[in-house]
């Protein structure tokens, strides 16, 4: 499912791989490529450049997470962003009401009969329902007869009138046959056309007029794109529809319709067709598509983590330090405690893509940190904040004090320096602008 479009996102993240920040030039580069993926995905123009700018936005909007890359905060922000445009959360259908009925709507071949089936199945089994399928298309005796099998395969009974061509009377008729036989759903199949066409809509409009549907989902075939959408678009017109349904995404499609649809339309999409088959239906869940076409879920919640650990007012406090060369193993052991804070090592570790398989055999301990911690807790305050002051016999105090031993101490003084050097280069000339940056 959307393949191409997932490898063109994963590619624009890319130019941001080894970025040491996200600037307005590389977020520029990278959305350049994320909105030539989306637009050859078959999203909405406008969408596409709505999406983009969004994006553009929150990234360079962002705070600077020291855990976090900037092409792992891209990948999560791109991830929140698509779910957000999908709808962000799943939205249920209705079906109170006794008999609760359900009207669907659609152009022909879209898999409104085979949709009518999977739900009637679906309502039937995991909502305790007991469904009347009703068949409303009176111009093809094929339609009756193809919901007739559908109805037996699932064991729901099917209400038709072969004589009557008046599909609104069938439907009202199929209402009253409900409440007589303790039906509590009804789902009515509708005729569709190959395109739209004026007869269709006033049939369809009649009927709901008559029979008051609590919901009515529109059908349509995802591979067709960016007509999917105009569909869409043309039925709510008319219908002011529920719900979407997208059929036939188990086929080779782009994504566009499943993208564009909620934003163009403004409607929930409501549940997908991944086959033929009549179990083959999924609610839809805009949070799971966007990890389904990320792929890469285990960035989104390594980036997760990381924000719900992060102290604001300790990282600026800490880069003003850094700024003014005052790092110190006050700090030093706060960092620590920070990346302790965020979880199992290993766990942390293996969340980042590729680096799961590799560490799997591998033994880090999450007592990784206790010496170090131990030698640090061993230093008088003094010491902490003015490292430049452990000569020899300091050292060889501290080392007794943590349990450790003088060459452990003199390696961490040493890991602790070259740190320091390397956060100064790091900050020295970038760092107002990096100070800039955390203000936005
Ligand atoms: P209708 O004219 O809108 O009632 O469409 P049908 O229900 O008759 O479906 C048209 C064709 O699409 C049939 O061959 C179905 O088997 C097929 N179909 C329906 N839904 C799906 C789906 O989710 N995936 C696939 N691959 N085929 C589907």
């Amino acid at each position: 499912m959307f393949e191409n479009l997932s490898d063109r996102l994963e590619r624009s993240f890319k130019i941001l791989k080894g970025e040491g920040k996200i600037t307005e030039i590389n977020v520029a580069e990278t959305l350049k490529d994320v909105r030539r993926a989306l637009l050859d995905a078959d999203v909405n123009y406008k969408t596409a450049k709505e999406f983009t700018e969004s994006v553009r936005q929150k990234a360079l909007g962002q705070d600077v997470l020291t855990a976090v890359k900037p092409h792992q905060l891209m990948v999560k922000i791109v991830h929140d962003e698509l779910a957000l445009l999908m709808g962000e959360t799943a939205i249920d259908i209705n079906i109170k009401g006794s008999p609760a009925i359900i009207l669907m709507s659609g152009l022909q071949g879209s898999g409104k009969t085979t949709f009518s089936g999977k739900l009637a199945s679906l309502l039937k089994s995991k909502r305790g329902k007991n469904p009347l399928l009703v068949a409303g298309d009176v111009y093809r005796p094929a339609a009756i007869q193809q919901l007739k099998i559908l109805g037996e395969q699932i064991g729901v009974p099917v209400y038709s009138e072969e004589e009557n061509k008046n599909p609104v009377k069938i439907a009202q008729n199929a209402v009253q046959y409900a409440k007589q036989h303790g039906k509590d759903l009804v789902i009515i199949d509708t005729a569709g056309r190959l395109a739209i066409d004026e007869a269709m809509m006033t049939e369809i409009t009649a009927i709901k007029n008559a029979v008051n549907p609590q919901e009515i989902l529109f059908v349509v075939d995802a591979m067709t794109g960016q007509d999917a959408v105009n569909t869409a678009k043309e039925f709510n017109d008319r219908l002011d529809f529920n719900g979407v349904v997208l059929t036939k995404l188990d086929g080779d499609t782009r994504g566009g319709a499943a993208l564009s649809i909620r934003s163009v339309v403004n409607k929930p999409i409501k549940f997908v067709g991944t086959g033929e088959k009549l179990d083959a239906i999924d609610v839809f869940h805009p949070e799971r598509m966007a990890d389904r076409i990320l792929g890469m879920g285990d960035i989104v919640s390594l980036v997760e983590k990381a924000q719900e650990q992060y102290d604001e007012e300790e990282a600026r406090r800490l880069q003003k330090k850094i700024a003014k060369n005052q790092f110190d193993f006050n700090d030093f052991i706060a960092q620590i405690q920070q990346i302790k804070k965020m979880g199992n090592l290993k766990d942390l570790a293996s969340m980042i893509p590729g680096v799961g398989k590799q560490i799997k055999d591998l033994d880090i301990d999450d007592d990784a940190f206790k010496n170090i911690e131990a030698i640090i807790r061993s230093m008088t305050p003094q010491e902490r904040t003015n490292p430049e002051i452990l000569n020899g016999s300091r050292r060889a105090r501290i080392a007794k004090g943590s349990g450790t031993n003088v060459q452990e101490v003199n390696n961490l003084i040493k890991q602790f320096d070259q740190t320091r050097k390397m956060m100064r280069a790091m900050t020295s000339g970038g760092g107002k602008a990096m100070m800039r940056n955390m203000r936005r």
